[in-house]
């Protein structure tokens, strides 16, 4: 903010402060005021800058802050922040969501006070003109308990009796009045579940990078939004969570219905979603030790032991475990983190950077860009090949699909090694295939199937081709 010394200030004094603040080809929006006369007739353009102006009679903005701008979450902020000062019970906020809680010792004073809050809260919006809507603020009472005192003592915003719901989202997280997080999942894999549908009628028609780059940008970071927060959710949530990342695995490499999980896996090369999970909380942790995170969490942290005893301790760098009665509280993000910090190993722990942490406590999935393949039909054949179900009769048979495993050649199974490199049907097909692996490398269908580390990238390009256009020429597995 600059002060602009005169009262009627003239294009003289004006023009030398925008010039020293303002960049050129910035917009610049003024009123229609007298003041601002100065700066019609093309003034302002002239010296580089576009030149908007609002009417107040006909544009006014009463109150709040107009949308859309990039100032206008710092001003909202400066707008309401004063609102703390009108309650005398917990609140938080975080852009306009406003969110005040007690805790209810079981005595009356709760429903008086939290009414006395809301009532506060109500006038100090009427006085800056702000309007919380009372049919979209909900009560929730989180309770282990059947019945609650607060249900049945109303508690009113404006005059409107608040609905005491048992799930409220906030900031993107379903919180459940039992402390579930099965509405959260629930939550997640709605949304998701619309993304497989696109993932499924699109698996034949994008190739694998793009399908792997799509779930990597769009699906992944859904299914795991604050997940350091939902962890503790149950092993069949996650369960659930596991399940839906498979089937995205499943459009993502073309995998037969019955193909077994771990062949999947391995086929994809993400890593499971606990495990993502739990590297996500050691990196959080690490903030938190480090003082990397805001310090009204860094300040739940347990006191270390060497900072409460006197007599030298073999773990005096490790932190107190913190009190959990219930498992589910011994589950739960910080009961569960610090936990997990004291098993780090000494050297892990005392790295100064959270890239060189990553590098050492999280495990790293690196994608191997050769199973990307070329065609993306024969990209899908190469691929269900290595995850041994494809439509060879040895895989079919196995999935009861077929009644015996044998080959059309009459050999007993047709696995991959007859396939590719024993079928006498295939013969004309294999000599151009081997002729040019030979080049590289003595054949074997491991070879053919995942390449070789030895091998470098580019060689075993040439390999993944041949064995594409082997498939496309045998039209076996088509
Ligand atoms: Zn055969």
């Amino acid at each position: 903010m600059v002060s602009v010394p005169d009262r009627r200030p003239t294009k003289d004094t004006l023009i030398p402060i925008i010039k020293k603040y303002i960049r050129p080809g910035t917009t610049i929006y003024s009123d229609c005021w007298k003041a601002y006369d100065c700066l019609e007739s093309d003034c302002l353009e002239s010296h580089g800058y576009v030149h908007g102006k609002v009417n107040h009679s006909k544009q006014l903005v009463k109150a709040g802050i107009p949308q859309g701008s990039v100032l206008g979450p710092l001003l909202f902020l400066v707008y309401i922040n004063n609102i703390v000062n009108e309650v005398n019970c917990g609140i938080k906020l975080f852009a306009d969501d406003t969110l005040i809680y007690t805790i209810d010792y079981g005595s009356k004073n709760t429903t008086i006070s939290l009414n006395q809050n809301l009532e506060n809260i109500n006038s100090w919006a009427k006085k800056w003109l702000i309007k919380f809507n009372p049919t979209k603020t909900n009560l929730m009472t989180i309770s282990n308990l059947k019945n609650t005192r607060l249900n049945n003592n109303p508690i009113r915003l404006d005059g409107t009796v608040l609905e005491n719901v048992t799930n409220h989202t906030h900031l993107g997280l379903v919180l459940n009045n039992k402390l579930s997080w099965t509405p959260h999942i629930d939550h997640i894999l709605e949304g998701v579940g619309k993304l497989n549908d696109i993932f499924i009628s699109l698996k034949r028609k994008l190739n694998r990078s793009t399908l792997n780059t799509m779930y990597f940008s769009f699906v992944r970071p859904k299914l795991e939004y604050a997940c350091v927060v939902w962890d503790n959710c149950t092993e069949h949530d996650k369960e659930r969570l596991e399940n839906m990342q498979l089937n995205f695995a499943r459009s993502v490499t073309g995998a037969k219905r019955g193909t077994s999980h771990q062949c999947i896996y391995d086929e994809v090369q993400w890593p499971k979603l606990s495990d993502r999970r739990q590297d996500y909380k050691k990196v959080f942790m690490f903030k938190l030790v480090n003082d990397l995170a805001p310090p009204y969490l860094c300040d739940i942290l347990p006191q270390v032991f060497k900072d409460s005893v006197d007599y030298d301790l073999r773990n005096r760098d490790d932190f107190r475990y913190l009190d959990a009665k219930t498992e589910k509280h011994k589950n739960s993000l910080f009961p569960s983190i610090v936990k997990m910090w004291n098993e780090l190993s000494k050297e892990v722990k005392k790295v100064n950077t959270v890239n060189e942490f990553r590098r050492k406590a999280v495990t790293r999935a690196d994608l191997n860009h050769l199973y990307f393949g070329f065609v993306r039909q024969l990209n899908i054949a190469h691929a269900q090949m290595r995850m041994q179900c494809s439509n060879l009769n040895y895989h079919l048979f196995n999935l009861h699909v077929v009644e015996s495993p044998s080959c059309r050649c009459s050999y007993k199974c047709e696995d991959v090694n007859h396939y590719l490199l024993q079928c006498p049907l295939y013969a004309i097909e294999r000599h151009k295939l081997l002729s040019v692996v030979r080049k590289i490398c003595e054949p074997n269908f491991k070879l053919l199937l995942y390449g070789c580390d030895k091998l470098c990238y580019e060689k075993n390009r040439i390999i993944f081709k041949c064995v594409e256009t082997f498939i496309l020429e045998t039209n076996r597995l088509l």
